[in-house]
């Protein structure tokens, strides 16, 4: 059995390097050298702080912790790390992701982790014209540059729209969306009842925002609270620069900016790397007691007793855990009122990024079909093209349930119609449902119906006896992302070493 000691990590051990040397290891060989440098053995009996969740929230967790001496265990429920941050290595070529991929400016935190960890960024390809699909016969298929489309039905009302929501958003705090003097107002209403008060060609502009909400959230306008949207605009950005929704829709200047090399679960992966035997991967929590001064968490590979537990699985998923004495009522309900985000992710690969040769970006929106939103996914060193499609909320209610076929049938008729009948002959497809995975069940985040924030979002953060909570969800800025995933695990590593 390994001792504390032995999970303790000096401050002159792995850490004390700068970048790591990255290697070309590819997804494959750097996740079967990580494994096989987990912990295989027996738990120890006691550490000082055990982690729950190998995603990046808990990663960054443990290794702050262990950077300052203290010895800790990340206990993961699936046989890999990563969490919502998953690679996926083609047939022919090249690695995608099937979950969390890009960055954009004033994701700080995620940016300098991969930095140390030599993982590098590459920009999304946008040379060339956007494109927007209609349903109105009369505008069709156009092609535009900027990011709203020239669709005159629905311009005028959604540059003054999403003016008004970055003016609103500019007024919620961070930290405490629910101390806004109007948060019970704003939550009381959904993103779609606000659209229909404030616009014009509500319809117009509600099919145009779902292409943003569809893969931000996985949920369509009408599911989300105001005050959420608000919110998660207003962290759309950092301590020096107000939130605003281009910063979180737009590719150029925005979320979508950039992309990891080789791709971002090796983000994870090589903080997993670091901390080798500190994490036991098939090990699902199942309780979590209060005993005698200490916390016992109960797994499917035993149990270990820690001064201080934290916390980073997906909110829904902290339901599944028997905790005792039970959490506070109040923080149960958050976790039960909160949803996960419906989401997949489609991709097509072909010969050629045809469409950059037409002078297309590779950016598509469309107000019907499969595909509402579509990026340039293409890798570097294969030369090939790569469509991306998210299909989410609303559309992944339509399409989630029919056969790959049939989906695949649709995703492809949706990348024609803005791209051309190339599109409907790719050299390999792909595809990923998040609601299928055990452990996250939906994404790409956990969200906030109306009544839930205001009333109970301050819960989010709040420890309960020895257990301190992490994970994106957590976040004051990017929250809902990877960055946020980052900063909520050296904010939960601070508080508890200040505890310890
Ligand atoms: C399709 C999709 C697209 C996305 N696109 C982007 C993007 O482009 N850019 C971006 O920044 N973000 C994106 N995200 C979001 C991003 O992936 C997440 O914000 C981030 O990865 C969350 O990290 P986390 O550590 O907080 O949670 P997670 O990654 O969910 O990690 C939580 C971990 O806890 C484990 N766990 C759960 N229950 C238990 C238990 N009982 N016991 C032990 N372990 C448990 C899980 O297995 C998991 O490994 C996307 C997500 C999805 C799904």
């Amino acid at each position: 059995m390994l001792s504390s000691e032995a999970l303790t990590l000096g401050r002159r051990g792995l850490f004390a390097g700068g970048a790591v040397a990255v290697g070309a290891l590819a997804t494959e060989a750097l996740e079967a050298e990580v494994t096989a440098a987990t912990l295989r053995g027996p738990l120890p009996r006691k550490v000082d702080v055990v982690v729950v969740g190998g995603g990046i929230a808990g990663l960054v967790t443990a290794e702050r912790i262990a950077r300052r001496g203290r010895s800790v265990l990340v206990v993961e429920a699936r046989t890999r790390v990563g969490g919502r941050v998953l690679n996926h290595t083609l047939r022919t070529g090249g690695t995608i992701e099937s979950g969390g991929a890009f960055i954009g400016p004033t994701q700080t935190h995620i940016k300098a982790l991969a930095d140390r960890l030599g993982v590098g960024t590459f920009k999304e390809y946008v040379a060339g014209k956007n494109v927007y699909v209609s349903s109105n016969p009369l505008l069709g298929r156009q092609e535009f540059t900027g990011t709203v489309p020239p669709d005159p039905l629905i311009l005028l009302d959604a540059a003054l729209a999403l003016a008004q929501l970055d003016k609103l958003a500019a007024e919620v705090p961070v930290d405490a969306p629910w101390a806004h003097p109007k948060a019970a107002e704003w939550d009381a209403m959904t993103l779609r009842q606000w659209i229909d008060r404030n616009t014009l060609n509500s319809r117009g502009i509600d099919n145009l925002i779902k292409a943003w909400t569809q893969p931000g959230f996985g949920a369509d306008p009408d599911q989300l609270s105001l005050l959420y949207v608000l919110h998660y605009i207003a962290c759309s950005g950092n301590e020096r620069n107000v939130g605003t929704f281009a910063r979180n829709s737009d590719v150029v200047n925005g979320a979508q900016e950039s992309r990891f090399v080789g791709g971002s679960q090796r983000v994870p992966l090589l903080l997993a790397r670091k901390l080798g035997d500190r994490v036991a991967l098939g090990a699902a929590v199942t309780k979590i007691e209060h005993v005698s001064g200490r916390a016992l968490v109960h797994t499917t590979r035993g149990r270990v007793s820690a001064r201080r537990v934290v916390v980073a699985a997906p909110p829904k998923q902290v339901l599944g855990i028997d905790f005792s004495p039970g959490m506070p009522a109040a923080r149960r309900t958050l976790l039960t009122k909160v949803q996960m985000g419906r989401l997949m992710k489609c991709d097509a690969v072909y010969d050629k990024p045809f469409w950059r040769e037409d002078g297309l970006t590779g950016f598509g929106l469309s107000d019907h079909g499969a595909v509402r939103v579509a990026f340039d996914n293409g890798v570097r060193n294969t030369g090939h093209g790569i469509l991306l499609a998210f299909v989410g909320g609303s559309t992944w209610r339509q399409y989630g349930s029919l056969s790959r076929t049939e989906r695949r049938t649709a995703v492809l008729q949706g990348f024609a119609a803005m791209f051309g009948d190339k599109a409907l002959r790719p050299i390999e497809y792909t595809e990923h449902d998040w609601t299928h995975e055990r452990w996250t069940r939906g994404g790409p985040v956990a969200i906030y119906p109306p009544g839930v924030m205001a009333t109970y979002g301050r819960q989010i953060r709040r420890p309960f006896g020895r257990v301190h909570w992490a994970g994106t969800e957590t976040s004051t800025y990017w929250t809902g992302y990877m960055d946020g995933a980052v900063r909520s695990g050296e904010r939960a590593a601070v508080e508890v070493l200040e505890r310890l």
